[in-house]
């Protein structure tokens, strides 16, 4: 599944080709996704105009000149990529937008569990208060920060793990940077959220973003040819600590890293560094 850094790398991919290219036709399968795909909707978007890309959480908003926005989340998998018009068509492309550059924007997506849905110009500005209602602040943002966490985990008794997976806390950490992380900064991911200090939070959060952020650029270092490609490749080359590693020795101190279920995700840690 794509995680925050895969979905910004295809943002920052797509950024270099979209933004400001028209669409001038629509073609898609008929295939239900995971929501209804809002045919009419999309081709009332005929020729409108790409302004930008943005992401909150794992959806890619793709803004549009007459002020609509396109709201799409990529599921299981999920590719967005760029072909030249009449390429081969894959039976798991099942929306192409025809561009006018002779390329075309597919969504290709083989388990289907993806979604599009659009925004109209009078609730483009409301996104906030109604899809992104349940959402936590953005990794990057200001509002993020150690004593944000501290506070949020007052009196929780639930896994810091889960904690911090949680959507309403913060958005977008998922299964594999919340291990990757925890491990950084040395905490057990079983720990209970509540009984971490705000110096160890504040660790955290330089974490998270770190990892984040060295996953971004090892995905944005693979993205390069991004047109004719469907662009996945190499994404999950990056090195990781403890992700996957049961039994093997941890890259710090040598103890075979550990293996637990949480919350039904599979979490690795050492029991040695992390406490
Ligand atoms: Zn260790």
């Amino acid at each position: 599944m794509p995680e925050l850094p895969e979905v910004e790398v295809v943002r920052r991919g797509l950024l270099n080709h979209l933004p400001g290219r028209t669409l001038t036709n629509l073609s898609t399968d008929g295939k239900k996704m995971r929501l209804p795909v809002p045919v009419k909707a999309l081709k009332s978007l005929t020729g409108s105009r790409i302004i930008d890309i943005r992401r909150r959480a794992k959806y890619l908003l793709i803004e549009m000149d007459n002020g609509a926005v396109m709201v799409v989340h990529l599921g299981m998998t999920g590719i967005l990529g760029l072909f030249p018009e009449g390429a081969d068509i894959d039976p798991h492309d099942h929306i192409r937008w025809i561009l006018d550059n002779g390329y075309e924007l597919r969504f290709n997506d083989v388990r289907r569990f993806g979604s599009i849905r659009v925004v109209e110009p009078d609730q483009a500005q409301a996104l906030e208060q109604t899809i992104f209602k349940a959402n936590g602040p953005e990794p990057f943002s200001e509002t993020f920060d150690g004593s944000y966490l501290y506070k949020k985990a007052r009196k929780k008794q639930q896994p810091v793990k889960n904690f911090i997976m949680d959507g309403r806390v913060v958005a977008g950490v998922g299964n594999i940077y919340a291990n990757e992380s925890l491990f950084s900064a040395g905490i057990s991911p079983v720990r209970k959220a509540g009984a971490i200090s705000e110096k160890r939070y504040i660790l955290l959060v330089e974490k998270i973003r770190e990892v984040f952020t060295t996953a971004i650029e090892c995905g944005g270092s693979t993205i390069s040819d991004f047109l004719d490609a469907s662009g996945t490749k190499g994404y999950f080359q990056i090195h990781f600590n403890v992700y996957g590693r049961r039994d093997l020795p941890c890259p710090i101190c040598r103890t075979p890293i550990r293996h637990v279920k949480l919350g039904g995700r599979a979490s690795f840690f050492c029991p040695a560094c992390q406490r």
